[in-house]
C-alpha cells in the first residue's frame, strides 16, 4: 500500500484533476489518495469564517458564493455538474443558522469544506475515468481532541478505526481528506495550516504502508524557496532528522509534523513534482548521507518578543518555566529562543494568538516587541555566506553554531 499526496496547487483546476487521475491511474498498489483543498480555497473560507465573525454576513455569502462557481467550474469541466446540485451542500453555516460561538470551534466547522468540496470532485472524477474507488469521511476516522485549528490526535482510537475500514475493505483505491478531523462526539477539527501531509504521514503510519509521496509543483526538496531564489538545487536524499530541521525552520515544503509519524515506522517519504510524475524528486528516508549544499530557509511574518524581569531578578532562573507555560497556552509557535541575565527573547510567527499573549506576559514582565520580521536560518553556512547574507540587512538578532546561522532580519 502507498500514500499519495496531492496539495491544493495540484488540483486547483480541471486540468490539475485530469493530471492527478493520470498519475493514480499509473499505480498498480492499493492507494491511499489525500487530498487538501483545491488552490486558494482555504484561505477563501478562512474568509467567511472572519467575515460571519465580525458580522458580515453578506460578504460572507458573496464569499461563499464566489467558492461555490470556483467549484461548480471545476466540476463542469469534469462533466460533473450532477455531483455539485446534489452531493455538496453546507449553507446552514454560510447563511447564519449556525451562530458561532467560539472563533476556533467555528473556524473548524467552515474551513473543513475545502476538503469536503475536493475530495467529492476527485472521487466522483476517478470513478468517471474507471478507477473504481472508495471515498472516506475522516472527521468520523481521524480522531483527535477538540483543541480547534491544531487538533490533538488520538493515534489508538484514529489507527482502529481507519485500519478497520480500510483493511476490511475490497478497494483498492481510496480518497481522503488531508487536514480535517473530527473529534468523538462528532464536530469537525482541522490540524493546523497545511496540515494534509501530516494526514498522509498519519495514515501511513497506522496502514504500515511501504511509502509516502507527497506531489508539488516544485522537482522536489529543494535548497532555497525558488519563488526567492532563482538557482537552487534539488536535495536528492535527506535524513528524516535533516528533513524535520528543515520543516522547523520554516521550509514549506512539507509540514513539520509529517516526520514523526513516518520516521517511527521508517517509512520513506518521497516529494515529487505532480508536473514530471516520472522524474526522481527527493527522498526523506534513514539515511547517513549529509545535504551537501548550504540550505536557506525563510520563515516570515515573525515577531521577536523580548522579557524583562519587572524586579530584574534572573529570567532563567525564576521565571522561564512561567513565561513557556504562558506561550504555550496562547498557542504561540517559538521559532528561536535567545536569552541573558536578565531578558528572554523569543521570535515566534504572527498568529492571532500574539495579543493576547503579550498583554498575559505585560502582567509579569517589561515587554518589548518588534514586528516585520523573518527569520532566515541558513544550514551548512560558511563566513563567506553568512557575511553575504548581512550584508545591506537590517539584522535584530544572530545566532550562530558551526554549521547553522540564525538571523532574525528587518523586513525591507
Ligand atoms: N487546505 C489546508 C490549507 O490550505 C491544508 C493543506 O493544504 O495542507 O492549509
Ligand atoms: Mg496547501
Amino acid at each position: 500500500m502507498k500514500i499519495y499526496k496531492f496539495g491544493g496547487a495540484s488540483v486547483k483546476d480541471a486540468a490539475g484533476v485530469r493530471n492527478v487521475c493520470k498519475i493514480v491511474a499509473g499505480e498498480s498498489d492499493t492507494l491511499v489518495i489525500v487530498v487538501s483543498a483545491m488552490g486558494k480555497t482555504t484561505n477563501a473560507f478562512e474568509r467567511i469564517v472572519n467575515a460571519r465573525w465580525e458580522g458580515r454576513h453578506d460578504d460572507a455569502v458573496i464569499e461563499y458564493d464566489k467558492i461555490r462557481a470556483y467549484h461548480r467550474q471545476i466540476a463542469d469541466e469534469l462533466g460533473l455538474t450532477d455531483l455539485f446540485n446534489n452531493g455538496i451542500t453546507s449553507q446552514d453555516i454560510i447563511d447564519g443558522a449556525i451562530v458561532p460561538a467560539n472563533y476556533d470551534e467555528f473556524y473548524d466547522q467552515v474551513v473543513c469544506m475545502g476538503e469536503l468540496f475536493s475530495s467529492k470532485i476527485l472521487s466522483a472524477y476517478l470513478s468517471k475515468c474507471g478507477i473504481a474507488n472508495e471515498w472516506l469521511n475522516m472527521p468520523q476516522l481521524l480522531i483527535t481532541d477538540s483543541t480547534f485549528r491544531e487538533a490533538k490526535v488520538d493515534y489508538d482510537e484514529s489507527a482502529k478505526r481507519i485500519r478497520n475500514r480500510i483493511f476490511n475493505s475490497r478497494s483498492k483505491v481510496f480518497v481522503v481528506q488531508g487536514f480535517i478531523a473530527g473529534t468523538i462526539e462528532g464536530y469537525h477539527t482541522t490540524l493546523g495550516r497545511e496540515g494534509s501531509d501530516y494526514t498522509a504521514a498519519l495514515m501511513a503510519n497506522f496502514l504500515d504502508a511501504e511509502s509516502v509521496t507527497i506531489w508539488k509543483d516544485v522537482p522536489g526538496i529543494l535548497n532555497a524557496d525558488p519563488r526567492i531564489v532563482d538557482d537552487t538545487v534539488l536535495i536528492p536524499e535527506l535524513s528524516y532528522r535533516e528533513a524535520v530541521e528543515l520543516a522547523y525552520s520554516g521550509a514549506q515544503v512539507i509540514h513539520p509534523k509529517s516526520i514523526r509519524p513516518v520516521e517511527n515506522k521508517k517509512i520513506p517519504l518521497f516529494v515529487k513534482p505532480f508536473g514530471n510524475p516520472a522524474a526522481t524528486g527527493s527522498i526523506i528516508c534513514e539515511t547517513e548521507r549529509k545535504v551537501d549544499v548550504p540550505v536557506y530557509i525563510w520563515r516570515k511574518n515573525q515577531l521577536l518578543i523580548t522579557m524583562r524581569a519587572k524586579d530584574f531578578s534572573f529570567i532563567l532562573e525564576d521565571s522561564l518555566s512561567h513565561i513557556f507555560d504562558i506561550i504555550k497556552r496562547h498557542r504561540l509557535k517559538v521559532s528561536l529562543i535567545q536569552s541573558s541575565a536578565v531578558t528572554i527573547s523569543v521570535c515566534v510567527d504572527k498568529t492571532r494568538y500574539v495579543t493576547n499573549a503579550i498583554a498575559e506576559l505585560s502582567e509579569a514582565y517589561v515587554v518589548t516587541y518588534n514586528e516585520n520580521l523573518s527569520l532566515l536560518t541558513i544550514r551548512g553556512t560558511t563566513p563567506e555566506i553568512l557575511r553575504k547574507e548581512q550584508e545591506g540587512r537590517s539584522i535584530m538578532l544572530t545566532q550562530k553554531t558551526r554549521r547553522t546561522a540564525r538571523l532574525v532580519i528587518k523586513d525591507e
